[in-house]
C-alpha cells in the first residue's frame, strides 16, 4: 500500500459545500434581479468560509460580473488561479498594496487626495488606465470619504488622465432590519452625491450601495450594480428581510460516529463530568469540537443521527463531542451525524449554531477550521 498525500485517509469530520445549491441561488438571485443591475458576488474569506475559487468559477457562470474581496493576498489567490474576472477590493489599502494592484489588475476603492495621486502615478508607470471606485462613507463611519467631502475627491479622480472613475459606493450600517429609517438616510446621502455628479457631467458606470440587505429590501438603492455576500450562501441577512424562496444554504458540517459508550445510571461524561446519565443512556462521540469551531457549549445544542436528533450532554472539548442516541438504536459507528444543515426532514440552521455561539451568522459561516476539511459536491 502506497503512503501517499493523494490518498491519505481523510478524518471522518468536515465541511461539506454543496456547488449545486450554490448554483441554484445565484440563478435565483440573477432571475430576482433585474437585467441591467450587475452581480458583485462577495467573497472575502474564502468566500465565508466555502471556498473562494470554487464558489468563483460556479458564480462566473451563473453571470457574476466580478467579486468583491477584503485582502490583497485573497484577490492575488483568485488572480493567479486564473480568475481574469473584475476583482474590487473592498477594504482599506496600504500604500504598499498599490503597485501589486495596478500590477495585478486588481480594482481598489479609494477615499482620499494621497492615494489618488499615488495611483495614477503607478499608473503611469504600468502604462495602464486604472479603473477605481470611490469609496463614500454616508454614515457607517467606518472606511470611505465623507458624503459631504466626496465630490471634491471625485474631481480629483476625473482629474487624472491615468485614472478612471470606474464605479463610486457607500455601505449600509443597516439594512436587513424592519426599520430602514438610517439605511434611508445613507441612501439620501448617497444620492445628493450621484446629482451633484450628474449636474458635473461626471459620468459614473458603477454606482453601487446594496449588500445582501439592501438588495432584497431597498429595490430603489440597486442602481447599475448590487454586492450580496451571504445571500448567495443560502443564509438570509436577517428573519425579518424578503425571503426568496429555493434559497437554500450551501455548507453543511458533518462528522462520523467514532466511539459509542454506554452509560449506568450516575455515570458521567466529559470534561468537568458536567453530565450524569439518570437512567441508562447511549452516548455517541463525535470526533469534533471546539478546535473545529464548534461553539464551547454544555449541555446544550444536537446532532442530527438517522434524522433525529440527538441531544449534545456534557462540556464538548477541542476534539470531540458527546450526543445522547438512547432513542435512535440504530445509530451505529461511522454513520453520519450532522452538526449543521439538514437530514431526513430536520434542519440544525446556521442561526441555531450562531445561537449558541451567541454571535451572528456570518461568523459561524467564516469560523469554521481549516482542518475541517471542505468537500465539495454537486460541481457538476
Ligand atoms: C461584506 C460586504 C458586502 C456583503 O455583505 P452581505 O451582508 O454578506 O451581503 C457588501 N459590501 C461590502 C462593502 C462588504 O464589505
Amino acid at each position: 500500500m502506497k503512503l501517499h498525500s493523494e490518498n491519505f485517509p481523510q478524518r471522518p469530520a468536515w465541511t461539506e459545500i454543496d456547488l449545486g445549491k450554490l448554483r441554484r441561488n445565484l440563478q435565483l438571485i440573477r432571475r430576482d434581479l433585474p437585467r441591467a443591475v450587475k452581480l458583485l458576488a462577495v467573497v472575502k474569506d474564502e468566500a465565508y468560509g466555502h471556498g473562494a475559487l470554487d464558489v468563483a468559477r460556479v458564480a462566473l457562470e451563473e453571470g457574476a460580473w466580478g467579486f468583491g474581496l477584503s485582502t490583497l493576498e485573497e484577490a492575488m489567490t483568485l488572480r493567479e488561479s486564473g480568475i481574469a474576472a473584475p476583482l474590487l477590493l473592498l477594504g482599506e489599502r496600504q500604500e504598499a498594496e498599490l503597485e501589486w494592484c495596478v500590477a495585478h489588475d486588481l480594482t481598489v476603492c479609494v477615499n482620499e487626495a494621497h492615494a489618488v495621486r499615488h495611483l495614477a502615478r503607478i499608473a503611469v508607470k504600468f502604462g495602464k488606465q486604472v479603473p477605481v471606485h470611490v469609496k463614500i462613507h454616508t454614515g457607517m463611519s467606518r472606511y470611505g470619504v465623507r458624503w459631504d467631502e466626496a465630490v471634491p475627491l471625485i474631481e480629483k479622480v476625473v482629474a487624472e488622465k491615468t485614472l478612471l472613475l470606474e464605479g463610486v459606493m457607500t455601505h449600509f450600517a443597516q439594512s436587513d432590519e424592519s426599520d430602514k429609517t438610517y439605511a434611508n438616510l445613507q441612501f439620501a446621502r448617497f444620492s445628493d452625491v450621484l446629482s451633484a455628479l450628474e449636474r458635473r457631467n461626471i459620468p459614473v458606470a458603477l454606482r453601487h450601495c446594496c449588500n445582501s440587505g439592501g438588495y432584497l429590501d431597498l429595490p430603489g438603492a440597486h442602481l447599475d450594480m448590487v454586492r450580496p455576500g451571504i445571500l448567495i450562501y443560502g443564509v438570509f441577512p436577517s428573519q425579518v428581510c424578503r425571503q426568496i424562496p429555493g434559497i437554500e444554504p450551501v455548507m453543511s458540517v458533518k462528522a462520523r460516529i467514532a466511539a459509542i459508550q454506554t452509560l449506568k445510571p450516575g455515570e458521567v461524561v466529559g470534561y468537568g463530568m458536567r453530565y450524569a446519565a439518570k437512567t441508562e443512556r447511549r452516548i455517541a462521540i463525535l470526533p469534533i469540537g471546539y478546535g473545529d469551531g464548534f461553539p464551547r457549549v454544555r449541555n446544550e445544542g444536537c446532532a442530527l443521527i438517522h434524522g433525529r436528533r440527538a441531544p449534545l450532554v456534557g462540556g464538548i472539548a477541542m476534539d470531540a463531542l458527546m450526543v445522547d442516541v438512547t432513542d435512535i438504536p440504530q445509530a451505529q459507528m461511522w454513520d453520519e451525524a450532522v452538526l449543521m444543515g439538514k437530514q431526513g426532514g430536520d434542519e440544525i440552521t446556521v442561526r441555531d449554531i450562531a445561537k449558541l455561539k451567541n454571535s451572528v451568522t456570518y461568523d459561524v459561516l467564516t469560523n469554521w477550521r481549516l482542518r475541517l476539511r471542505r468537500k465539495s459536491v454537486n460541481g457538476k
